[in-house]
């Protein structure tokens, strides 16, 4: 099916014919003739499914009609965090190329006084945290009585932050019914209270399971002592063919730690969580996303909803403590059906919550060393698609003998103690790897054996 059967303008066929999308994909399919009648509708769809477009191409071409006036929003979509609500407001200015409609973004993090000033000018669609809008209203420079769409975005996420109250004040303040588009990706007892709430008689959709990995994701766990989780990881990125990964810690504390400890390997990392200022946090994030850096170690701020194209890996360096958060983690590699591969720093004790996470998340988690093949290394890298990025680089001829000096990435130099130097991992143009020495320093027995070998790339 085409989106032309949708009901979608020519302007809005045009701007989804420049975003290269050629099919529109099940969600997109159910939903958009239905928000384009003016009915509610309710979601149940983890991202990369395609949802923001989902309910993005409709609300424009119905919010082409009418204008807005000055701090009174005609649309409201709601996100549990900043980085989420960046994104849907760079959707809403991909699609929306050929209309003329005015996107604001209420966030944390950012300044007050420039959200003002978007909010004096009449604003079509406002893409909002609960917090940083309620702090908007509470001030007066915010009217809701003007919204005829809102759209409550990622709402069990929202549940796990605490934010279901100021959700609920938000829809108070809101006069009338506006029309409502509701998703998440899974449905808790407080959430479906919710929409009983919120939806009249709505077009229910659910794409895939929340419970469900996608099947383009290998999972594999290395067994790791928790005190030699920082050496294992290490050795995992420097001969794995890991072009980038996604580091998921559970606790903001560790995320520094092992930050600090890659930073003095010489690996191109950043941290991300949710301690960090929003201007930084969004600089890391497209440092990332562009390729400029290799290894993003990051706490579950990041792990929702981010679209962030071919990370070839994603490390849990802990198991984490519940199945969703597994699934939205891993969701991060392997998307729009790519090959991915998942992780896991397993430590001895935490065997049970791994076996936990294989029946929530109906997969099964194998030792890495069994996946070894003669003939194709789970690591294998991916193959290059998209030419912006620095990650994507076709891998060049060379053998993995080569010099150093001649195998250096185009990455900015991280600080390097001196003390480490001979230690940093050796990169190839290719994006492989080349062991330093075999042995492993300091890792001792707790490495598992295939670790101490060279990089599969190299063996027979
Ligand atoms: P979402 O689930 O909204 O986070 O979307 C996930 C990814 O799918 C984003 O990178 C979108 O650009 C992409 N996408 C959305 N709709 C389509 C489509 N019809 N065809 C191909 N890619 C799409």
């Amino acid at each position: 099916m085409s989106f032309e059967f949708l009901g979608l303008s020519d302007k809005i066929l045009s701007a989804v014919a420049a975003a290269g999308y050629t099919e529109p994909t099940p969600i997109q399919m159910q939903v958009i003739p239905s928000i384009l009648m003016g009915r509610d509708v309710l979601g149940i769809a983890q991202t990369g499914t395609g949802k923001t477009a989902g309910f993005t191409l409709p609300m424009i071409d119905i919010l082409a009609e009418g204008r807005a006036k000055a701090r009174i929003p005609r649309s409201l979509i709601l996100e549990p965090t900043r980085e989420l609500a960046v994104q849907i407001e760079e959707s809403f200015n991909k699609y929306g190329k050929n209309h003329k409609l005015r996107c604001a973004l209420l966030i944390g993090g950012t300044s007050m006084e420039d959200q003002i000033k978007a909010l004096n000018k009449s604003v079509d669609v406002l893409v909002a945290t609960p917090g940083r809008l309620l702090d908007h209203f509470g001030r007066g420079n915010v009217m809701l009585n003007g919204i005829e769409i809102l759209v409550i975005d990622e709402a069990d996420r929202m549940l796990d932050m605490g934010f279901i109250p100021d959700v609920e004040r938000i829809r108070k303040l809101i006069l009338g019914k506006p029309q409502t588009l509701f998703f998440s990706a899974t449905m808790p007892p407080p959430i479906k209270k919710l929409t009983d709430a919120f939806l009249d008689d709505p077009k229910s959709v659910e794409v895939s399971s929340p419970t469900r990995t996608a099947v383009t994701v290998e999972h594999h766990y290395v067994p790791a002592p928790r005190r030699d989780k920082i050496k294992i990881l290490r050795k995992i990125l420097e001969q794995a063919h890991v072009t980038s990964a996604l580091i998921f810690c559970n606790r903001k504390r560790d995320v520094t730690t092992v930050y600090k400890a890659m930073q003095k390997f010489g690996l191109n990392a950043r941290e991300l969580h949710g301690d960090m200022e929003q201007s930084l946090r969004l600089e890391v994030l497209n440092l990332f996303k562009s390729g400029e850096v290799d290894y993003l170690i990051a706490s579950d701020v990041a792990a929702r909803g981010l679209d962030i194209k071919d990370v070839s890996h994603v490390i849990n360096y802990d198991v984490p403590m519940v199945v969703e958060d597994y699934i939205h983690r891993i969701g991060r590699t392997g998307r729009a059906g790519k090959k991915g591969h998942a992780i896991l720093l397993l430590d001895p004790r935490e065997r049970d919550l791994m076996e936990r996470i294989e029946r929530g998340a109906r997969c099964k988690i194998l030792p890495l060393r069994d996946q070894r093949p003669e003939k194709k290394a789970p690591f294998e890298k991916q193959p290059p698609e998209d030419k912006k990025s620095s990650r994507e680089k076709p891998p060049a001829q060379k053998p993995p003998t080569q010099k150093p000096a001649a195998q250096k990435p185009e990455f900015k130099k991280q600080p390097e103690r001196t003390a480490d130097k001979k230690k940093a991992p050796r990169r190839h143009p290719n994006g492989v790897q080349e062991m330093e020495d075999h042995q492993g320093p300091g890792l001792g027995g707790h490495v598992p054996a295939f670790l101490m070998q060279p990089s599969s790339g190299k063996k027979t």
